[in-house]
């Protein structure tokens, strides 16, 4: 064996025996399917990945394996042929190894001209490897979580690589760490890119879910804030309903109120008149007889001229509060007529009760003794007529007003101050 060389040449010889040889070669040839196996499984994988996914980095890092397995496919197999065939130059072997890490395009530049790119191949290599590496890192320190995996992977190459350089410089022993260090240093770093990948599905996966659970929580937040103004809305309804309520009320109140003496009206006697006669009507005899009793204020244009509008009006008042005072019976009621004349309605009531109710009102008036110097009772009196229908047919409600006017008109013509009930 003789061996020529300008620089430091690594030449690990070593004697077989002939069975030693081929155990040994049988064990390398299980290795490298061992190898190719694994290399293929990960293209496999991740050619399945990108079926799945649709992501074309899982395609391209397919293309990428395939290359690198190709480009060691072509060297191996350039090597075997060395070792098996030409067992004569075992020299070519050596050097062959010692550059493994070159690419597919710089084999073929290196197998035509070695000692003039062998330095620039190098260095390159070196160059391109710390790139590789800088680019990674410097994505890790973005907290890039791929790039852990990506660091990782090409610093176990680089370190393979970098073995490899030692051990063709003999500064470390030839070893299988060493001799096949990069075939490992490659299916580890194929194994960690593509737990890169896996990661990066993961990470996606995650996102996604984060994502729909983010928007799940913003729907929910909107429906919350609708239903919340929904019910400060229904509440704002309920409230101004209940406000438009009560000055309904107040109006109703008001239209049905005389405004002087604060008891009913000419428009409340008449609704009340009505549904009084209605309802008679309905309860029918002998139960219900609707009383109504007409009452006129004696001699009130003299007390007027006398004593003065103000004066009047407060007699009026004086006069509704003895009146309202008298006639107190749950269903009874009393109203201004108009002027100064008053009118009360009792249900279920003969003539009979309704004149005694009418006279203690009289003689209420007449106790009250308001002064008035033009009557000749020397106060102030009233004179009522009251009238009692059962309201059968033929007769209007208005027939009970007009029978208490005739009974009124009867009262003052015998004397006033006095109760008289219609015939
Ligand atoms: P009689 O005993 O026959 O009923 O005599 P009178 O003077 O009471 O009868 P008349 O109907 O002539 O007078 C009613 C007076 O009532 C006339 C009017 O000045 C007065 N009057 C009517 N409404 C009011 C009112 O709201 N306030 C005041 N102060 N007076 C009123
Ligand atoms: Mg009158
Ligand atoms: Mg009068």
């Amino acid at each position: 064996m003789r061996v020529q060389t300008p620089k430091p040449l690594n030449i690990p010889a070593r004697l077989w025996s002939l069975e030693a040889f081929h155990s040994h070669q049988a064990g390398d040839y299980a290795l490298q399917a061992l190898y190719f196996g694994v290399v293929l499984a990960i293209a496999f994988y991740n050619l399945m990945l990108f079926f799945a996914l649709r992501d074309l980095n899982y395609l391209i890092y397919v293309l990428f394996a395939a290359c690198a397995a190709l480009a060691t496919v072509a060297m191996l197999l350039f090597t075997r042929r060395l070792l098996n065939t030409t067992q004569m130059v075992p020299r070519i072997d050596l050097w062959i190894k010692v550059f493994m890490v070159a690419s597919a395009a710089f084999f073929f530049l290196l197998m035509l001209w070695f000692w003039e790119v062998n330095r620039f191949f190098v260095v390159t290599n070196l160059v391109t490897s710390l790139l590789i590496l800088g680019t990674g890192i410097a994505c890790a320190i973005k907290r890039q979580r791929s790039a852990y995996y990506f660091v990782a992977a090409f610093s176990v190459l680089f370190l393979a690589n970098v073995l490899s350089h030692l051990r063709n410089l003999g500064l470390v022993p030839t070893n299988v760490l060493t001799s096949d260090g990069l075939q490992i240093g490659s299916v580890i770093e194929m194994l960690l890119l593509s737990l890169a990948l896996a990661d990066r599905f993961n990470v996606m996966r995650r996102e996604k879910i984060a994502a729909q659970a983010q928007s799940l929580q913003v729907q929910g937040q909107l429906v919350e804030t609708l239903r919340a103004s929904e019910h400060v809305l229904e509440d704002r309804v309920a409230q101004r309903t209940a406000e438009l309520q009560a000055v309904n009320r107040q109006l109703e109140a008001i239209s049905a109120t005389d405004a002087l003496t604060g008891i009913g009206n000419r428009r409340h006697f008449d609704a009340v008149l009505a549904s009084e006669w209605a309802r008679a009507a309905r309860i029918g005899q002998p139960l219900a007889p609707l009383a109504l009793g007409l009452m006129d204020v004696d001699w009130f244009k003299e007390f007027n001229d006398h004593y003065g509008h103000p004066a009047g009006d407060e007699c009026l008042r004086l006069v509704a509060k003895v009146l309202s005072e008298g006639i107190c019976r749950t269903g009874d009621m009393v109203a201004r007529y108009g002027g100064e004349e008053f009118v009360f309605i009792s249900p279920a009531t003969t003539c009979k009760n309704a004149q005694l109710m009418a006279q203690r009102v009289c003689a209420a008036m007449q106790a009250l003794s308001l002064v008035h110097e033009l009557s000749e009772f020397g106060c102030v009196t009233v004179s009522i007529g009251v009238a009692s229908l059962l309201p059968v047919q033929g007769l209007i409600s208005y027939d009970l007003v007009k029978a208490a006017d005739k009974a009124l008109y009867a009262a003052k013509q015998q004397g006033r101050n006095r109760v008289v009930a219609a015939a």
